[in-house]
């Protein structure tokens, strides 16, 4: 079920080194359990997937706050020499300190691997009903500029400046990207969300490059729309969007929005995409330290985020058999997380899905 949006199948092609399966035939990849429920989420991808005899071996690094003991670095270089031989993982969510501290560990990843296109496919559940049935939109954000270039500093006392960076080699990358998407997963639609109308210059260049890759793709319908007012059609009706593509911090807000749309963040997955074939998984939400090390989180996201990754390998057999086990476990609604509802344990939750393989 779910094959259009639960799919990531890779646009770029993979690029797998010989060394990268080990001897047992086993492929490599890495995994960042995270901070906050981070740990206890990829507990259940790990039990889930040994459940299904997915043959991943991970190569476990522990990237976060919680500072690595061994080299009492937030990130290491290991950690993400790892990513970059094995082409694939799978990442917690990481925390950041609010005004203050070391800068996002999200964001450093996401520079130093080159993660420019952040996908989340967002979609109705079966069985799981919100106040929209007909879901089924993929936010396409660009991910490595914008807002989150991370130049920001005192002009004077009292007078901050915060600095967005728009490209035209990023803009351009994160299009191509949302146009192919569009084109291989048979979608109609591509919607720039920006406000041009106010930042002319920056989000002015982005809508350029998409329109400019527009040209290109006269299969797809292309259309613009401003920021506020996307947010207005996305609560009216979600069924007017199926690929939206736009500017970093306009992506981070608008894919909660769509998570809200389903049943919360417990549930939305996201991939980014990187040059040279890298995939790197993660859910959409944050650490969770309200419930963090409760056994209360929903592992959903995560592993829908894993199944991404499986699809990415081409292991298509493995996702689709976990996908429908996740999702049929949430529809016959014995077991659910209490973010849905329930009163599941995140284990409980997952062994339910393990018996659902
Ligand atoms: P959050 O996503 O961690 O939590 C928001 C709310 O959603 C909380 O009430 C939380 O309990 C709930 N929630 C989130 N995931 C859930 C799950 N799997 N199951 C059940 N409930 C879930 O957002 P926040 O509180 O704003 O951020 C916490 C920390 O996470 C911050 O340090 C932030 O910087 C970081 N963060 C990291 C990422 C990432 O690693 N990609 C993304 C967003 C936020």
């Amino acid at each position: 079920i779910f094959p259009k949006s639960g799919s990531f199948s890779r646009v770029f092609h993979r690029n797998i080194s010989a060394d990268s399966a080990s001897e047992s035939n086993l492929i490599r990849a890495t995994l960042f359990p995270g901070d906050g429920i981070g740990p206890e989420i990829a507990e259940s991808v790990k039990e889930v997937f040994r459940a299904a005899d997915v043959p991943i071996e991970w190569e476990e690094h522990y990237v976060g706050l919680d500072i690595d003991p061994r080299t009492q670095s937030f990130l290491t270089w290991e950690s993400l020499e790892s990513v970059r031989r094995n082409k694939v993982g799978l990442k917690g969510p990481m925390a950041t300190p609010i005004g203050k501290g070391h800068r996002s560990l999200n964001l450093t990843l996401r520079k130093e691997l080159n993660l420019y296109a952040n996908v989340r496919p967002c979609y109705s559940l079966p069985g799981y009903k919100t106040r929209y049935d007909d879901v089924d939109l993929v936010t396409i954000r660009e991910n490595t500029e914008g807002e989150y270039s991370g130049l920001e500093h005192q002009v004077v006392r009292g007078v901050v400046e915060s600095l967005k960076i728009i490209t035209r080699q990023a803009s351009l990358r994160v299009a191509e990207y949302a146009f192919l998407y569009a084109k291989t997963h048979g979608r109609q639609r591509v919607s720039a969300i920006h406000k041009a109308n106010i930042m002319q210059k920056t989000d002015g260049l982005f809508l350029k490059c998409c329109r400019e890759v527009a040209e290109k793709y006269p299969e797809i319908t292309y259309e613009e729309v401003v920021i506020d007012n996307c947010c207005m059609m996305l609560v009216k009706n979600p069924a007017l969007f199926d690929v939206l593509v736009m500017p970093n911090l306009y992506g981070d807000i608008i894919s909660d929005l769509c998570a809200g749309l389903i049943g919360g963040l417990g549930l939305t997955p996201s991939c980014n995409i990187g040059e040279g074939g890298i995939a790197l998984a993660e859910a959409v939400h944050g650490s969770a330290p309200d419930i963090a090390g409760k056994n209360l989180a929903n592992p959903t996201a995560l592993l829908l985020s894993a199944v991404t990754m499986l699809r990415h390998l081409e292991l298509h057999d493995k996702a689709e058999r976990i996908q429908d086990a996740i999702l049929n476990t949430i529809a016959e609604g014995k077991y659910r997380t209490a973010d849905l509802g329930g009163s599941s344990s995140t284990s409980d939750f997952t062994k339910a899905i393990c018996d659902h393989l």
